[in-house]
């Protein structure tokens, strides 16, 4: 239950951090936009705002507008790092186990937690075994 909600907050943090992310990607082009779009060089004129702008985020603190753009990136890359990684620890259910057949002692790779299985060799219902063996 604890890992499930510590899951579920580093899901939820990632999607904060996205969010974050794209909305200062966001106020960046929001605010050089007017000049960026009737320059004759959009890029050069956009990266020349981004060291000469700067956004009052408080009163009395001006922020340039390129800190904006590579926290907006590192928030974004670093959210979409976690998503991935906390959306991979939601879909692979625990950890791959070695089952053992009672009754044709074959053994089978599966997820754990599992009481009562059909044996994929001879099709009984069983109890497995479970047995530990080194992934490979
Ligand atoms: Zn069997």
């Amino acid at each position: 239950m604890k890992i499930l909600r510590r899951k579920r907050s580093t899901y939820a943090l990632s999607l904060i951090l996205c969010l974050a992310g794209i909305a200062a990607l966001l106020a960046t082009l929001w605010k050089t936009w007017p000049e960026v779009s009737s320059a004759k060089d959009p890029f050069s004129t956009f990266l020349t705002l981004l060291w000469t702008e700067k956004l009052d985020l408080i009163a009395g603190l001006a922020f340039k507008l390129v800190y904006l753009v590579v926290l907006g990136d590192a928030m974004l890359i670093s959210g979409i790092v976690l998503l991935v990684l906390s959306v991979q620890r939601f879909y692979l259910p625990g950890k791959v186990v070695w089952y053992r057949c009672p009754f044709c002692k074959k053994d089978w790779r599966s997820s754990g937690d599992k009481a009562l299985v059909h044996c994929p060799h001879c099709r009984q219902l069983i109890h497995p075994i479970i047995i530990e063996k080194p992934v490979q």
